[in-house]
């Protein structure tokens, strides 16, 4: 342990850590020197066993919404954090995917500055970059899809509703996180608010992970596929790149022998 000296001026670090999409192999290589230095980690419901493995040395905290009891509180998280920083001086803060992505990462770290502690982010891979990496899709093609939106129709307690889906009918590529539970009334409200219900719609769960799946619908049809979905994270990707090419969509409708080691793929829902 690299605890402070008593009285020690000069207060630890808090590394916001991008933990990525699971696979241990997808962290960056900062990631896993800090890991390896950690005194303390802070970390997500979602963050693989694997990944916490690269830190033996140090203490574990979970914290977070999957996490025992429905969630540990944000203020209660930052006060933690802050405790930590003053008594440790590596304090890694372990977040799934980028931890500036949906992570509510400004939360604890204008607490942390606010505090006069130094606040670092290392970057991670994105669920939106990890799915299409699963189908090996691109996000955006040249001349057809020049934009993504990054989006969560999810809103928090006691935030004000906000009108989504009306930048989402915009956008050419969707990126939906936190989206999959709610499939059916997400797609309805992109289709009232004008994106064509035939568009191509894909929800890939546990992205990266060996268990990793990918439920290719029309848009109209991708909540009845996401009965079809587990319990691990998902997400839900809108677009033309995510239409199923003619060949592949002959293997999805007579799928050969399950493969328990290989990831899952069907298509649901007429094509057109
Ligand atoms: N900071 C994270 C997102 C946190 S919000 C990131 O950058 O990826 C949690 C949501 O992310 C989940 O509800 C799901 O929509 C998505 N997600 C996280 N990990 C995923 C994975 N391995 N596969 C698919 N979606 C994932």
């Amino acid at each position: 342990m690299n605890r402070a000296a008593p009285g020690d001026p000069v207060p630890g670090t808090v590394h916001l850590v991008g933990a990525g999409p699971g696979a241990a192999d997808l962290l960056t290589l900062r990631a896993v020197r800090l890991l390896g230095e950690a005194d303390v980690v802070f970390h997500d419901a979602l963050v693989d066993e694997s990944v916490l493995a690269l830190a033996p040395q140090a203490r574990r905290v979970p914290v977070g919404k999957r996490c025992g009891r429905l969630h540990t509180a944000q203020r209660f998280i930052n006060r933690q954090l802050i405790e930590a920083a003053r008594r440790y001086r590596v304090v890694v803060r372990l977040k799934g995917g980028d931890p500036l992505v949906f992570g509510r990462a400004q939360e604890e770290i204008d607490e942390l500055q606010s505090a006069g502690i130094t606040v670092r982010v290392v970057p991670g891979v994105t669920a939106a970059c990890a799915a299409a990496a699963e189908l090996a899709r691109s996000l955006t093609v040249r001349g057809s899809a020049r934009n993504v939106l990054l989006l969560t129709p999810r809103t928090g307690e006691g935030e004000a509703t906000h009108p989504w889906a009306r930048a989402a009918a915009a956008a050419d590529t969707l990126a939906l996180y936190m989206a999959s539970r709610d499939a059916t009334s997400v797609a309805q409200a992109l289709v009232d608010a004008g994106v064509p219900r035939h568009r191509p719609a894909v929800l890939v769960e546990n992205a990266s992970r060996p268990d990793a799946r990918t439920l290719h619908a029309p848009l109209h049809a991708i909540g009845s596929a996401a009965e079809a979905l587990g319990d691990g994270p998902a997400l839900l990707l809108v677009g033309e790149p995510f239409a199923v090419a003619p060949q592949r969509s002959a293997e999805y409708a007579a799928p050969a022998q399950p493969d328990a080691t290989r990831p899952v793929s069907q298509a649901f829902g007429a094509p057109g």
